[in-house]
């Protein structure tokens, strides 16, 4: 027996309904596009309220019908988000989407496919090779590299980190498990967290990484590398990968690739890049010499969900050789991967080259975005960016009150206030300063951006590759740091030094 009202198939066959639902979120669609400013980035959050009405322990007995649902959507939901496409949110290493990416989202949860199987996904699988195959030529890797999208870059540092591991400690690893070697990884003291995680997950240790020390920018220093490499090799400790970051997250710093590409050809080690940040940097004029040693990089990994707009989540796992991931991925699940099955080719099942057995259309979103805009239309974007985070940066460091806490690499700019009032005040009382008004912030609405420890010392951090952060709007947030500082200092005078 069919209800009524409110099926979903009933929905779909009630052309009326549909109409209206889809006027409704066109527009909803439409007033997130074309007003970006005209709301705060951060709304009053009601703590004890969102949760009267998002915490229940069981779902509802009765649906309230989709028009209901979209009421309690934009009034409820969408009015208590953090707009991340708001000019002034500097919070993490993206900002909002692509319009065409978030169509291209809708569209791919439309076709539904799972790019597991080629006879599942014939169209798709072709353009998930090909867009691997775009990205790994635009961050400068060697003819033939290609890879897979999978969810997130941790979830591909993780990938990343098995394919070293399988290929450089023996060929039983798969069937053995790894034992207890003694092994290592080099890396930054200022990697991501997933490397440590990863480690964990695939059984090495936390212990087995071995954190090279760092400049200001949380970059590797090589003598240092060197010294840990022979330190590792002293006690018998086999290092079989090392990590070189582009983007460092808190820093947007780069590893010194090519140096340690030249360092670690020779001693059969692992070249992991985890470009989920920095890719884009590869397409600006400056940032291609940061890349130079990727050309010798056994796996990479970059975020289109990043500086390239796609929404979350949306990753590439790139490799010289891709089928080496079937070496390592393949199972021999006969109902879904079919005997004899296609040779490593354009037809060949993206199931057999990962952990993801549902694997979402994901390519789709970089795909359209570049179909619709172009290569160069992201060269033009990523170097504008650039020129901007320079120029923010360059206007800081000329202000007195403030202080950019190094040279930039990338759009990533860590700072820090410091008015002659602060000269020789405890650096515990800074700190705090720069809690307070950063919260601040938060409260008034105007921005989300965020803050970090270098040196021990707490600094504000505000990632710049928002397409509608302005130069007026940073020197309103700046003028607002430095009203908010001096309020703080009014209120809790420094202590005298
Ligand atoms: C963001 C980031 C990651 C994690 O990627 P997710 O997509 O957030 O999982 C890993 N490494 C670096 C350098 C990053 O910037």
């Amino acid at each position: 027996m069919q209800k009524e009202q409110d099926t979903w198939l009933q929905d779909s066959h009630n052309q009326d309904a549909i109409d209206q639902i889809m006027d409704r979120i066109a527009s909803v669609l439409k007033d997130h596009y074309e007003n970006p400013n005209e709301a705060d980035c951060v709304p009053p959050i009601d703590l004890d309220r969102l949760k009267a009405m998002f915490v229940h322990d069981q779902p509802p007995e009765e649906g309230i019908g989709f028009e209901a649902a979209l009421d309690h959507f934009q009034n409820d939901i969408m009015a208590n988000s953090i707009r991340t496409w708001h000019p002034l949110f500097l919070n993490q290493m993206f900002a909002g989407a692509s319009f065409p990416a978030i169509i291209g989202d809708l569209l791919a949860g439309m076709l539904n496919p799972t790019l597991a199987t080629f006879e599942a996904s014939p169209a798709g699988t072709l353009i998930e090779r090909s867009v691997a195959t775009w990205m790994a030529h635009m961050i400068g890797m060697p003819e033939g590299s290609s890879g897979i999208f999978l969810p997130g870059g941790s979830m591909s540092n993780l990938l990343a980190l098995t394919v070293a591991r399988d290929t450089k400690l023996g060929p039983d690893i798969r069937q053995k498990g790894v034992g207890v070697q003694k092994v290592g990884i080099l890396v930054s003291a200022g990697c991501h967290y997933s490397i440590a995680n990863s480690a964990h997950m695939l059984g090495l240790g936390t212990d087995s990484v071995i954190r090279v020390k760092t400049n200001e920018r949380n970059e590797m220093l090589i003598d240092d590398f060197k010294e840990k490499l022979a330190m590792c090799e002293a006690e018998g400790r086999r290092v079989f990968a090392t990590v070189a970051t582009c983007g460092i997250t808190v820093t947007g710093g780069f590893d010194p690739l090519a140096e340690i590409a030249e360092l670690c050809r020779d001693k059969d080690i692992h070249i992991h890049v985890d470009a989920a940040f920095g890719g884009a940097m590869a397409l600006t004029q400056d940032g291609k010499k940061l890349f130079r040693g990727i050309e010798v990089a056994d796996t990479v990994i970059w975020d289109a969900h990043k500086w390239l707009h796609s929404p979350l989540t949306c990753t590439v796992l790139l490799l010289p050789n891709p089928t080496l991931l079937k070496a390592v991925f393949a199972s021999n699940a006969s109902y879904l991967f079919h005997e004899p099955d296609h040779e490593p080719d354009a037809t060949d099942d993206l199931g057999q080259y990962t952990l993801l057995c549902g694997k979402r259309f994901d390519a789709l979103k970089v795909w359209l975005l570049f179909k619709i805009y172009g290569r160069r239309y992201f060269q033009e974007l990523a170097d504008e960016r650039w020129e901007f985070a320079k120029q923010v940066h360059g206007w800081l460091a000329k202000d007195p009150d403030f202080e950019p806490a190094y040279e930039l690499r990338s759009p990533v700019l860590c700072f820090r206030y410091t008015p002659a009032a602060l000269d020789g005040v405890d650096q515990e009382y800074c700190d705090r300063l720069h809690r307070w008004c950063r919260r601040q912030t938060m409260e008034k609405g105007l921005a989300l951006f965020n803050m970090s420890k270098l040196k021990r010392r707490v600094v504000y951090r505000a990632i710049l590759i928002n397409p509608l952060s302005t130069m007026a709007k940073m020197e309103e947030l700046f003028e607002n740091l430095r009203e908010l500082g001096q309020q703080f200092m009014r209120e809790n005078p420094p202590p005298t030094a």
